[in-house]
């Protein structure tokens, strides 16, 4: 059974990422890249067993939900504060900070894996590790270096820790509703308003978007005028700042992530980044932390499958295990394969920022020549627009993978599934919000509608027809076949869409499963490619999903534009 260090992760790790080319133009020629790639493993290796220790108390501890306390301080349950205390041990809390502040500065793809081996353990411990990254990150690219020296070594050291204030009760999804209003005096920044749901919000450092009260009017309804603040419980001279926790929710699942309510009362903060240009700052948090709860989804779908694939063998009706029943094979090797695509497009993207991060840090030396830096802007440009569409497609398809997954795994517990002692229920009960935070599956899917609409789809298949026309297993060339017939056919319904932007969009969940099976379909292959213990995977993957891809094809290209008002007269009959 694959533990916490999976095969896929070790594929990547071993074959699949030209890690010469990306420790070469990060960190120059001289670099021992077998050394930097043993390094890599050492902390996979270190998480991989953390984890697994973590486990049995995580599950153990799972109703046990965060506490405020009188002092106004948010109290960990103690089987996340232990997990939290166990990655602080070994330097796991913050992994992308740079080496200048004492961070790892670790690729993202391998950042990602960290946050689905820790999901996995107990996806309550992953939102309050997961954000520090993030938050860091953005601390490090936006805030001044006062700033910078300030805060970002108590976040390397996993002293201090950050939450992500948007949400807020009118503003959810639409963050252009945001009404915190932010006041300049003399140059100092104070923040006045309520926001809600926000994730770890008893820690030290908030990062808040808020609108500029200067221009409060005429920005209202829209993400222009929104800033991004850092806004610390504790002020440098030691005071408590002017802002509190008021509440913490309580949920269905999840018990050991601190939701908090947070009211900001002329709270003091500074500035990261510009003015008015909040939105753009906050979209980078955004965009690593979307990958990270795709990490997250597949680290408790990993959970999940685990539990069910065991239980299956062990369970016997009929006189032989469940397993054996071919339903049960067909449901089990199903969960199987979503959740290998799922992966399969998170891998893929967190490959593809590692890529253009090394490009960048290469383009920023001076003795790269004119012919060469154009060739790698193009590169950097070109994974810059792949990037922007796989980012919304990872979060969906990973996060409604780990849904289906997590009730699949109920299913096959049959009714000990839906006992409160079962592990795959609290699994399913965790897995449900992945769906939602850090933008909605209608959200993402909206994304990646407006990227495509941008023109898209045209770069990314053209790199994955390259990557199909070298595949070297001729076994694996039908199937390649296929994924290019796939890719037609997209774009003879992209051209469909382009007509009747509403129609577009009531069939973005189509065209984004339509565009993710042959992205994750390419990336199967690639993986069968080097390993042909994964060819049944992509076959699988392939065979299945180009009959649905097929299906949302035809519709589509119906065109029936009167599909919109149909829906609306079925909704009005609960309406009446
Ligand atoms: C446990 C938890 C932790 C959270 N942590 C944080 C955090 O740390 N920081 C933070 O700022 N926020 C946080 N949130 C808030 C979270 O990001 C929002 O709940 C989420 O973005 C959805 O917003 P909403 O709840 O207002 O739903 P709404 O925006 O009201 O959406 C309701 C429904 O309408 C759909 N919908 C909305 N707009 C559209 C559209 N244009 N097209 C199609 N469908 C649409 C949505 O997909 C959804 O199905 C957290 C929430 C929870 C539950």
């Amino acid at each position: 059974m694959p533990g916490y260090l999976h095969d896929a992760v070790l594929l990547y790790l071993d074959q699949l990422v030209d890690w010469d080319g990306y420790f070469r133009q990060r960190k120059g020629d001289d670099t021992d890249v077998d050394a930097e790639r043993a390094a890599l493993r050492g902390v996979l290796e270190t998480c991989a067993e953390l984890m697994s220790g973590i486990e049995p108390g995580s599950r153990e501890g799972w109703p046990n939900a965060a506490k405020l306390l009188e002092d106004g301080n948010v109290e960990l349950p103690a089987h996340v504060q232990a997990g939290y205390d166990a990655l602080r041990e070994a330097g796991l809390t913050a992994l992308s900070i740079s080496e200048e502040y004492g961070g790892f500065e670790l690729p993202t793809l391998i950042s990602n894996v960290v946050i689905q081996m820790v999901s996995r353990a107990d996806a309550a411990l992953m939102t309050v590790m997961g954000l520090q990254g993030g938050v860091a990150l953005d601390i490090q690219k936006y805030g001044s270096d006062e700033l910078k020296e300030r805060y970002l070594p108590g976040f390397t050291s996993g002293e201090l820790q950050g939450a992500m204030d948007l949400t807020e009760p009118q503003a959810g999804s639409d963050l252009g509703a945001i009404a915190t209003r932010a006041y300049e005096e003399n140059g100092e920044y104070f923040l006045e308003g309520q926001k809600i749901f926000i994730t770890n919000g008893g820690s030290q450092i908030h990062l808040v978007l808020a609108r500029d009260d200067a221009s409060f009017e005429e920005s209202k309804g829209t993400t222009r005028g929104l800033s991004l603040y850092l806004c610390p419980r504790t002020l440098p001279d030691g005071s408590p700042n002017a802002m509190k926790v008021e509440w913490l929710e309580h949920k269905m699942g999840l018990h050991g992530s601190p939701t908090c309510a947070i009211r900001f009362e002329r709270a003091r903060a500074w500035l990261l980044g510009a003015r008015g240009e909040g939105f753009r700052a906050m979209l980078d948090l955004m965009n690593n932390a979307r990958l990270g709860v795709a990490a997250q989804g597949i680290g408790i779908a990993e959970a999940a499958l685990q539990e069910a694939v065991s239980y299956s063998r062990e369970r016997k009706q009929f006189g032989v295990p469940i397993g054996d029943q071919p339903l049960m094979k067909n449901m089990l090797s199903r969960m199987i394969v979503g959740l290998e695509g799922a992966r399969a497009l998170l891998y893929r993207c967190s490959v593809l920022i590692d890529r253009n991060d090394a490009v960048e840090r290469y383009l920023a030396r001076e003795d790269v020549s004119e012919p060469e830096r154009a060739e790698l802007q193009r590169v950097y440009e070109n994974n810059g627009v792949r990037i922007r569409l796989l980012t919304p497609l990872a979060k969906y398809i990973a996060t409604e993978t780990c849904d289906e997954i997590t009730r699949m795994a109920i299913q096959v517990h049959g009714g000990i599934g839906f006992m409160a002692e079962t592990s795959v229920g609290k699994l399913h009960l965790d897995g449900i919000i992945t769906t939602i935070y850090e933008g909605t599956s209608e959200i993402q899917v909206s994304f990646a509608l407006k990227e495509i609409g941008k023109g898209a789809l045209q770069i990314v298949f053209e790199e994955l027809l390259k990557e199909l026309g070298a595949l070297q297993d001729a076994r694996l060339h039908p199937l390649a076949d296929r994924v290019r017939q796939g890719i037609e056919r997209i774009g003879e319904a992209a051209m469909a869409l382009i007509k009747d932007f509403n129609y577009a969009l009531l069939s973005a969940k189509g065209v984004a499963d339509m565009t993710i099976c042959v992205i994750a379909g390419t990336e199967l292959l690639r993986q069968a490619d080097a390993d042909e213990r994964r060819h049944d995977l992509a076959r699988t993957w392939i065979n299945t999903r180009m009959a649905e891809l097929e299906m949302h094809a035809q519709r589509i290209l119906e065109g029936d534009t009167s599909r919109i008002e149909r829906c609306e007269r079925i909704v009005d009959l609960w309406s009446e």
